[in-house]
């Protein structure tokens, strides 16, 4: 029989589940992808993350035109599209990888309907993670709700069978090309504008080796490098997780066999890949919390609001807050779609603790930003900083914009890079500006309120109300 596979975020050839399956189990394989309108509608014409899909669709397809096969891309509505391409390629199933994501298992759901009724199975599979949904679960046969034992139950099951590579290229014989695929269309043909996507960004399998073998270098360093923007630390392959450009075995791998072999940096790094496994089975065990505190009493909280509060918001949006480490950091994330793992939980503290906004507002502006965006990630990491979430830090722990700038960005390196009008800033001025005396910040060129914005708030204020803004939950809990 003939089969059809569905890529969605698994946009590679290599190690890929559905795809193996497809190709092991079926004379002759279709691919498709849909660009969904249902997703791509909402977006601003120019999108970062859009360009990245186009670069990864365009190397998916000649990966698998080197191999016989092609990939049809269509323009449209997924629910419609998947059925009725199955249909008129006349396939008995359709393969695809799970996504756990809310949104995306009601999709699934109603396409799988859809197939039913013109007489077309569906499968799905595990790619997306390592272990995924009930694959572990504690003692007493519940979904972990702390990180470390749920780290340690992983690294007690992981054993080469689940980091294994799926052989596609040995079934690759099976992949057929069809007169529907036509190429991947470019930007203007589907109504989007080119983006700044940076060189070091671009989608594709290619990219993605290419940053992997330059991080693999320096991974066993990464334990120290990592806490520290100004380093070349992390290894910057989250967009590429995030669109399966790599696979996670892939990585896991890598990572489990240095930590094996006594690299610290390889152990610190796969404890990151566990804490994506980690935040993905809480999204499959408590949808819930994708909308709302995954502990309720949290959401009893009165944020700030009104004119004042979303003129704070746009501030910090916008890098104005005139705390410099937390400026540079949304100015990273503006210009670049990235934003270092430190920096994420400084500006999210920030948002939420100093200037008293509802964690919401945060997760939203990152879900248009970050080309990483990933639901189950990001929910996480904003509950975690809100001190709502599963395993999330006790909500009297308020980090300090200024010691956490002197602590991880000392010299002001970080800083300076996206605020040159800082640049002659001696690093004991550079952290809380407006604490220099005025002679001082005018030798290095700095005018507060005129090159540079006044603090929008002091910390030790915004801590106090913060306390007494959390209280509600103490009597709560
Ligand atoms: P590396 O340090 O090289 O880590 C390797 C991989 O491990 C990452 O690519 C990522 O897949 C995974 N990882 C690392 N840290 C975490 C973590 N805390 N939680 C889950 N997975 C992790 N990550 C996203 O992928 N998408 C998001 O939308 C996202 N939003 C975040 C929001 C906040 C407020 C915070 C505090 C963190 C968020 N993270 C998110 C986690 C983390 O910041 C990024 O994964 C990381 O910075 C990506 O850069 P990297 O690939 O260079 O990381």
């Amino acid at each position: 029989a003939s089969a059809l596979v569905w890529f969605r975020r698994d946009l590679r050839v290599d190690d890929q589940a559905a795809l193996y399956h497809a190709l092991r189990q079926s004379r002759q394989v279709f691919c498709v992808f849909v660009l969904d309108r249902a997703i791509l509608d909402a977006l601003p014409r120019a999108d970062r993350r859009v360009e990245f899909i186009i670069d990864a669709l365009r190397s998916l397809d000649a990966e698998l035109r080197a191999l016989g096969g092609a990939l049809i891309v269509r323009h449209g509505w997924a629910l419609d599209e998947v059925p009725r391409l199955a249909a008129e390629l006349g396939v008995a199933k359709v393969f695809y990888n799970r996504d756990d994501e809310p949104q995306a298992l009601a999709r699934d759901a109603e396409v799988e309907q859809r197939l039913a009724r013109r007489g077309i199975a569906m499968q799905g599979f595990k790619d997306h993670v390592v272990f995924e949904r009930s694959e572990l679960l504690t003692g007493a046969g519940k979904p972990y709700g702390v990180f470390t034992p749920y780290k340690n139950a992983w690294l007690k099951k992981i054993d080469p069978f689940y980091l294994k590579a799926y052989p596609v290229l040995r079934h690759a014989g099976a992949l057929a090309d069809h007169a529907l695929a036509q190429g991947v269309p470019t930007l203007a043909e589907i109504g989007f504008e080119p983006t700044d996507l940076h060189a070091s960004l671009r989608g594709g399998s290619g990219p993605a080796e290419a940053l992997l073998a330059e991080f693999l270098q320096r991974i066993d360093r990464y334990d120290e490098a990592r806490d520290f923007p100004a380093l070349r630390g992390p290894s910057y392959l989250s967009p590429h997780l995030r669109f399966g450009t790599v696979s996670v075995r892939r990585l896991a791998r890598e990572a489990h066999q240095r930590q094996m072999s006594g690299s610290r940096g390889a152990e610190i790094w796969l404890a990151e890949l566990i804490w994506r496994d980690f935040y993905h089975q809480v999204m499959h065990h408590h949808p819930h919390a994708m909308q709302s505190a995954f502990r309720p009493e949290y959401d009893a909280i009165q944020w700030r609001s009104g004119p004042e509060a979303e003129a704070d918001f746009t501030a910090w949006c916008e890098g104005r807050t005139g705390y410099p480490l937390v400026d540079a950091a949304m100015l990273q994330l503006n210009q670049s779609g990235y934003m270092h793992n430190r920096l994420r939980m400084v500006v999210a503290s920030f948002l939420i603790k100093d200037l008293g906004l509802d964690w919401r507002w945060g997760e939203r502006y990152f879900t248009e930003k970050l080309l990483d965006f990933d639901l189950a990630a990001n929910n996480g990491g904003w509950q975690w900083a809100a001190s709502s979430g599963c395993d999330a830090q006790p909500y009297f722990r308020i980090f300090n914009p200024i010691s956490q700038s002197e602590k991880f960005d000392a010299e002001g390196r970080f800083i300076k890079r996206y605020l040159p009008q800082l640049a002659k800033l001696p690093p004991k001025l550079i952290h809380a500006p407006w604490l220099a005396r005025p002679l001082e910040l005018q030798a290095c060129g700095v005018e507060l309120g005129v090159n540079y914005p006044r603090p929008v708030l002091m910390h030790e204020d915004a801590r106090v109300a913060t306390l007494a803004r959390y209280a509600v939950v103490k009597s709560r809990a």
